[in-house]
């Protein structure tokens, strides 16, 4: 599997940037996980939208979905420019109907359910999920392929429930929106201590952390979590790209 961040903000993009997007690749399939503000713009250094074969969305905060719509837009204008545009496939929650029904657009994409108690086959990965310690209903996801595998946490505090999920995985990308000496809890994030005491319980080969603040020194996210998890740890940023 290949992983390319797209977008690794918090709550908004910074200037030039995007919130949260992650392209994975395997066997030619091209999934999209989260598609936040600044997503399709970024992605394009990339991809062009019509060469998605599926979405995947953690949940429906703004800077996890704000560019469906205007990938919808980019497929809708490419199919009329005479690019042949199957359905695009968006897998979400359906906790929330109002959020969910968005996901549909014409013929042009279409939102899938996923029941988080089950697994889920998209292309070549097979994927499970765990509920997550959010504001809103949100899914952290586990993605396999070819006995590799990545877990993503979307949003969340930490849970213990993630070590079992997220045992020897190849690579934990975990968001990581709070420093160590905050507490991040009651906003439904982790801190990095958090983030690195996961990857250390969990067994997990490599730590990214992502969903990152806006201020402060980032390195220190990597010099917290580092106290806790001995492995590698790399920050996320526009474009990383990691063969896992
Ligand atoms: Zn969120």
């Amino acid at each position: 599997m290949k992983l390319t961040v797209i977008g690794a903000w918090g709550g908004y993009p910074k200037m030039d940037e995007a919130s949260s997007g992650y392209l994975l690749e395997h066997d030619g399939y091209k999934l999209l996980i989260d598609c936040g503000s600044g997503v399709l713009s970024k992605l394009q250094n990339i991809i062009q939208p019509e060469e998605l074969d599926g979405v995947i969305i953690s949940h429906y905060h703004p800077d996890h979905i704000a560019d469906i719509g205007v990938l919808q837009h980019a497929r809708l204008i490419q199919g009329f420019l005479g690019k042949n545009m199957p359905t695009l496939p968006i897998y979400g929650h359906n906790l929330d109907q109002e959020e969910f029904v968005k996901l549909t657009y014409k013929n042009i994409t279409k939102g899938m359910a996923y029941n988080p108690a089950s697994r889920l086959s998209i292309g070549p990965f097979d994927i499970s999920f765990i509920r997550t310690n959010h504001p809103v209903p949100c899914f952290a996801m586990r993605l396999e392929a070819d006995r590799k595998s990545l877990v993503f946490t979307g949003d969340s505090s930490f849970k213990e429930e993630f070590i079992p999920f997220s045992q020897n995985a190849d690579l934990l990308l975990c968001e990581c929106n709070f420093y160590a000496h905050q507490n991040g809890a009651g906003a439904g994030h982790m801190t990095s201590t958090e983030a690195g005491r996961f990857a250390r319980m969990a067994g997990v080969n490599q730590l990214v952390l992502t969903h990152l603040p806006h201020y402060g020194q980032l390195s220190d996210l990597i010099n917290e979590a580092a106290k806790e998890f001995e492995g590698k740890i790399l920050l996320a940023e526009q474009f990383l790209s990691i063969d896992v």
